[in-house]
């Protein structure tokens, strides 16, 4: 699903976030991605959905070069890839329908199918009710799980969260993790940068620890290995 060889990230300002980086990561695997703060972790993940470009080295995503992919092909890369931040990312003037039909709507889906996909997946996070509503009218964990909806409407075969519960608390931290835990249950695979170490010693999956741009530890049902 993504192999990164020899992967280098060096900024304009001379600061080397990713440092050599080997990985290979299978259709359907669930990751954690842990590691102090500052140490490549948003780096690493940015460049699977080319937010971020390596200096060297090669990433093969679904099946797709991205050495080779052109900049207006990167909607076609990010089609395939769902993506859920710490802070939501939610359009505040649309309503939770439109921010998730919003994601469809770039490919030009007739008004029947996207209704009918933007509703499946709002059900499945259990927000149906709410969808007239702003993400302001929301709490924290729904406008979460709108994201996670807005993230998934495409079906991607991936899913990449960064800090996905760093903005909720622990009791809304555990619900969002049973809806990632359900969509990797389908076959997604699911990566997902974390500082929660209570979520990563509980429900176990393979552990990636990055430091100073390296992979220092690579577990399978690994622990979080850090304090607090
Ligand atoms: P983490 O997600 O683990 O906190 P990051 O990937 O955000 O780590 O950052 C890794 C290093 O790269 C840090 O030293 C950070 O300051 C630096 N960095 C991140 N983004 C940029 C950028 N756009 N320009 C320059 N340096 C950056
Ligand atoms: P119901 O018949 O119970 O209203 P529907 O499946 O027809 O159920 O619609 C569910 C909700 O989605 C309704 O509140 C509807 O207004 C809203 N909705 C449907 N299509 C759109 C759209 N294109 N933009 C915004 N809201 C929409």
């Amino acid at each position: 699903m993504i192999e990164m060889q020899k992967v280098t990230k060096k900024y304009s300002n001379g600061i080397i976030a990713v440092n050599d980086l080997n990985i290979n990561i299978k259709h359907g695997e669930f990751l954690y991605v842990v590691g102090p703060s500052g140490a490549g972790k948003s780096t690493f993940i940015k460049m699977m959905y080319r937010e971020e470009k390596p200096t060297t080295g090669n990433i093969i995503v679904n099946g797709i070069d991205l050495s080779k992919l052109k900049n207006k092909q990167v909607p076609y890369l990010r089609r395939n890839i769902g993506v859920v931040f710490q802070d939501f990312k939610l359009l505040p003037t649309l309503t939770v329908f439109e921010n998730v039909a919003f994601a469809l709507e770039v490919i030009e889906q007739r008004p029947a199918e996207i209704k009918k996909l933007v509703m499946e997946v709002l059900s499945l996070v259990g927000l149906k009710h709410k969808v007239r509503m702003l993400p302001t009218e929301l709490s924290g964990g729904e406008q979460q799980r709108v994201s996670i909806a807005r993230s998934i409407v495409n079906k991607p075969k991936l899913v990449i969260a960064d800090e996905p519960t760093g903005n909720l608390d622990p009791e809304t931290s555990w619900e969002i993790m049973s809806l990632l835990e359900e969509i990797n249950l389908q076959g997604t695979t699911i990566i997902m940068a974390t500082h929660n170490r209570e979520i990563v010693n509980t429900i176990k999956h393979r552990v990636v620890a990055i430091e100073n741009g390296r992979i220092v530890r690579d577990e399978q049902r690994g622990e979080y290995g850090y304090e607090g």
